[in-house]
């Protein structure tokens, strides 16, 4: 195994996002072996801590991880914290001059990640400040790896890009999209591309139609402000459901490279049908938000939102790609908070061979369970000669998953290799605010009756009415 020299620098390091995911992830990587002994963390932030604060958050937010505690004692070694203002342009001299003597330190030969786990207003103040005074270094690789949201519309994003590109290039960028580190979404590319039962009927000839589920039984926690001014469609459609989408849409890529696979990603966000009236808005976008029930508290009545919020908890949508190869072929996508169902899944309904017999139905599950179901049809078994569908599937066990790299993991570990395959490009991101700013161009034109569903139910009623003008049901 290579070993991986490098100084991660984390911005961010006393906030929920670091304690619950990086840490953990980033010990399994030293665990792994994939870190070792040329490689230190700077966790930073306003907080006053010692070096020792930090090893004992780490400590703490590991603990399930730990199989050796003398290896975890070897690990802590390598955490390291400087308190450090953002805004404050004498604070970065000080990590510079940190920076530089670990590197002498571990010998990582300038190599740096610098992860900001913190308020996206922050993201330019830092990157500049990391450019003027000079934290980037000219003998090793500089990435910088960004947490979501990139921007709120389309005119933030590109202003934030614009920013981001005074100091790092769009090759050192890596915008963390954690679905995009979840085993069966990078499993996609090997069902489709990898299985000539599917790759030559991967189209409108066979297919029917895709749906794409992301729902969670929980509400927004202590989410409330942040959520109240992003909501479903921002907070999820944007990024992880329309890169599902592009998974599932974009041509074979002519090669494995990350260059290739985003190109064919970007052609597909791109080509995204655009609905042109208000009308067109209505009958195929479903928004929704959460009542009170008798278990629940209505969205409206959560902390940090206002009581008369017209944010929506839910979005059902019928998505088309402008393409050939998918005309006709809806892609129905459905996100909600406080629904009765907390799961991540991948539906893709195939075309009967005749009337009367079922399509193959191809179901790719991320969670809770991972793994997939294909149905196919056969004989009933006995005297009868009728068709019926019977299941093929493989679902990984817990030990399996106990193996496998989580989703932070497997994402910052491709970003020490440089590779960029399970990253968004700008250009995705920005097509994708093309067509969430075109929806909510309409939308200010139509009042929404919420709530429209109450917590804890599988969400409003027109959601199941979008499918069943196509004579189809959501599948369970
Ligand atoms: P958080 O708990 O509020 O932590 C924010 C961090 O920013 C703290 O470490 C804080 O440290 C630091 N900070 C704030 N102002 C600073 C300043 N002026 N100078 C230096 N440090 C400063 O936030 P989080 O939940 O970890 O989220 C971090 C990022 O991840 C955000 O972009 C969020 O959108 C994204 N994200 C979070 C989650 C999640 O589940 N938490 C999920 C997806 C994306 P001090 O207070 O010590 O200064």
């Amino acid at each position: 195994m290579t070993e991986n020299k490098l100084i991660l620098t984390l911005f961010g390091a006393t906030g929920d996002l670091a304690s619950r995911k990086l840490y953990p992830a980033i010990y399994r990587l030293y665990k792994n072996g994939h870190l070792s002994k040329h490689f230190a963390l700077i966790g930073t932030g306003r907080t006053k801590w010692s070096h020792e604060d930090m090893r004992h958050t780490v400590r703490q937010s590991v603990a399930k991880e730990v199989e050796d505690a003398t290896h975890l004692e070897e690990f802590l070694t390598h955490m390291y914290y400087l308190s450090h203002d953002v805004n404050d342009k004498a604070h970065y001299q000080n990590l510079k001059a940190f920076q530089a003597e670990l590197d002498q330190q571990y010998q990582t030969d300038g190599n740096r990640i610098f992860y900001i786990s913190l308020s996206p207003t922050l993201f330019p103040t830092i990157t500049l400040h990391l450019k003027t005074e000079g934290l980037i270094t000219e003998n090793g690789y500089n990435r910088l790896i960004i947490e979501k949201p990139f921007g709120h519309d389309t005119e933030s994003a590109q202003e934030l890009q614009r920013k981001l590109n005074q100091a790092f290039d769009e090759d050192q960028i890596f915008r963390i999209d954690h679905y995009l580190g979840k085993e069966m979404v990078q499993a996609i590319r090997n069902i489709r591309f990898d299985n000539r039962l599917f790759s030559d009927i991967w189209n409108n000839k066979g297919i029917d139609h895709f749906q794409i589920s992301l729902l969670e039984e929980v509400g927004v926690e202590d989410r409330g402000e942040y959520y109240d001014h992003s909501g479903a469609t921002r907070d999820m459609i944007q990024n992880h459901a329309l890169q599902l989408l592009a998974l599932l849409a974009m041509d074979a890529p002519k090669d494995n490279s990350a260059e290739a696979i985003q190109e064919e990603k970007i052609k597909i966000l791109a080509s995204l049908h655009l609905p042109e009236t208000t009308e067109e808005v209505k009958a195929n976008f479903v928004r929704g938000q959460y009542g009170p029930a008798a278990d629940f508290k209505g969205y409206r009545q959560e902390e940090n939102v206002a009581s008369d919020s017209n944010t929506e908890t839910y979005l059902a949508a019928k998505v088309e790609v402008d393409l050939p190869q998918w005309k006709g072929v809806p892609f129905f996508v459905r996100t909600g908070k406080r629904v009765n169902s907390k799961s991540t899944l991948i539906d893709v309904q195939f075309k009967p061979t005749i009337e009367g017999i079922a399509g193959n139905h191809l179901r790719i599950e991320i969670a809770p369970r991972t793994g997939y179901r294909l149905l196919v049809n056969q004989k009933v078994f006995g005297y009868s000669h009728d068709t019926y569908s019977i299941p093929f599937e493989y679902y990984y066990t817990d030990e399996q998953l106990a193996q496998t790299p989580q989703d932070y993991e497997r994402l910052i570990f491709e970003c020490i290799l440089g590779d960029k395959s399970h990253f968004a490009h700008y250009l995705e991101v920005e097509h994708a605010w093309k067509y969430i700013d075109n929806l909510f161009s309409h939308w200010q034109k139509i009042e929404p009756e919420f709530p429209n569903y109450e917590a804890g139910s599988k969400g409003p009623k027109a959601a199941d009415d979008l499918l069943a003008k196509h004579h189809i049901e959501w599948h369970q």
